[in-house]
């Protein structure tokens, strides 16, 4: 840690001592996700120290989330520590912190490291970069029974819920209870819950086939349930329409226009009915971090800043929101919580405040530019959806595949990756299905 880092630390928080006076200009970065590493990336020729902050120690490649999930792939292999960016730039300090506090007219923040305190770290620019988290739509007690998927721990805690409840299955004696440990549902059906879904009609189907002597994974209901009219609702129609016959093909009952009422340790109450299962996934609803509001910025109804053309917090001076917690509009529309829309936005503040530091203005806001949108369903078949250009099947999914691997993050995860998607292809195995700890039968729906 560089000693200037080390200019306020405490075991409690304190008042900001008088920061000692800084040869070149600060920047920290909040949230080593796309867009706080691209802005710390388009930063590598600037003349500041630049300060990344999250409170993991890896970036998470989040649209391959689903696969450690369902145990195609393992954690390692989707994520990579942030901490490299140390060794590969120069001006760059990488600090495991959680992020507690912003003063936007002090220009500092309050970070808290486990078992180190809590240290206020003086800014000279702010990139506030700390994405999304699942949101319950206000019933934040649904979370204890239906986990979401953001994290490897999520994703961990998933696959562990699906592999246990076939152990327990395959254990009782009970018809009722057999069934609800095999009902499996995921509520949303955006992306990640037609990419969930398809990924567990086919475990259950083919990787789970012959291991069990006493039940048969493919009898398995799997239920993907949305409060919307139809399936990947951000997708054109005639897509979602593709999809849902697709979903269905592969086994998977698809819902929608149900609202999910009550979630607890039997299962879900939706459009007034009872689904006994004894594994619910939300994968419905995202709001920003708390960071923004704490900028003094307009919000919208997800917490999400509203910023100006730069991405930048109107009335706070070198203050910038960039990726998934800003709210961008472009064109009449909202710029759509991607990855590439991260990475553009990152990358764009990060040579904003680069040119700023060699005294040059810039001009050109932010333009978010559409690569396209896509999503997998199952082996073989994948949607894109770019301006007018809509297709899916085959080609697009190996198109999928090929994009996916070149934008992991390093070199020995996209050939780990690479060579477990061939295995997997050509056997239906999945060499991730590991429960870390015994399933529990208290029937209270978490399996961990
Ligand atoms: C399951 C899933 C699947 C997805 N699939 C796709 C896909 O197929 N294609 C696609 O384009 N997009 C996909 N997305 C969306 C994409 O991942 C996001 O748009 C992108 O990650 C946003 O990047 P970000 O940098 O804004 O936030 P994130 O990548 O979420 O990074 C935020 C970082 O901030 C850190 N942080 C948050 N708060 C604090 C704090 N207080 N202190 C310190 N650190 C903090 C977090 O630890 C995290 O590392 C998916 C998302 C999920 C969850």
């Amino acid at each position: 840690m560089s000693a200037m880092l080390a200019e306020t630390r405490s075991d409690a928080p304190q008042a900001v001592v008088e920061a000692p006076r800084r040869e070149r200009k600060r920047v920290v970065i909040i949230g080593g996700g796309f867009a706080g590493i691209a802005a710390a990336h388009a930063l590598r020729h600037a003349d500041a120290e630049v300060v990344l902050i999250d409170r993991r120690n890896h970036h998470i490649f989040q649209p391959l989330l689903y696969q450690v999930a369902t145990a195609v792939l393992s954690p390692a292999e989707i994520a990579a520590p942030i901490r490299q960016l140390e060794a590969k730039q120069r001006n760059v300090s990488v600090l495991l912190a959680e992020v507690t506090g912003v003063d936007v007219a002090a220009r500092t923040i309050e970070a808290s490291s486990p078992g180190a305190g809590v240290r206020k770290i003086a800014f000279d620019y702010l990139v506030v970069a700390t994405g999304m988290r699942p949101s319950y739509f206000g019933h934040d007690e649904f979370a204890q029974h239906a986990p979401g998927l953001k994290s490897l721990n999520d994703a961990e805690t998933i696959r562990a819920k699906i592999l246990g409840a076939f152990e327990l299955a395959a254990i009782t004696e009970d018809e009722e209870e057999r069934a609800r440990l095999m009902t499996f549902v995921l509520v949303g059906a955006g992306p990640t819950g037609v990419e969930l879904a398809a990924s567990l009609a086919q475990m259950v189907r083919v990787t789970l086939r012959g291991n069990f002597r006493h039940i048969d994974p493919a009898k398995s209901n799997i239920i993907l349930l949305d409060a919307g009219s139809r399936v990947l609702a951000t997708f054109a129609e005639s897509l979602s329409g593709r999809v849902t016959r697709r979903l269905t093909k592969l086994g998977v009952k698809v819902m929608t226009g149900v609202k999910v009422e009550t979630v607890d340790e039997q299962g879900v109450v939706a459009g007034g009915s009872r689904i006994p299962s004894a594994t619910v996934l939300w994968t419905a609803g995202v709001a920003a971090s708390p960071i923004p509001k704490m900028l003094g910025a307009k919000t919208d109804r997800a917490g999400r800043a509203l910023v100006g053309p730069a991405l930048n917090v109107v009335d706070a001076p070198g203050v910038f929101v960039v990726g998934d917690a800003a709210s961008v509009m472009q064109n009449g529309h909202p710029v759509p919580g991607v990855a590439q829309g991260a990475i553009q936005g990152g990358r764009y503040v990060g040579r904003l405040i680069a040119k700023e530091l060699k005294g040059r203005k810039v001009k050109r806001p932010f333009r978010y530019f559409d690569k396209g949108n896509m999503a997998v369903v199952g082996k073989n078949y994948a949607v894109l959806e770019r301006r007018w250009l809509r297709t899916s099947g085959f080609l697009t999914w190996l198109v999928w595949a090929f994009v996916h691997v070149l934008s992991l993050p390093q070199l020995q995860n996209r050939l780990r990756v690479q060579r477990q998607w061939i295995w997997s292809y050509f056997t239906g195995q999945r060499s991730s299905r590991l429960i870390p700890e015994p399933p529990r039968v208290d029937g209270s729906g978490s399996n961990r």
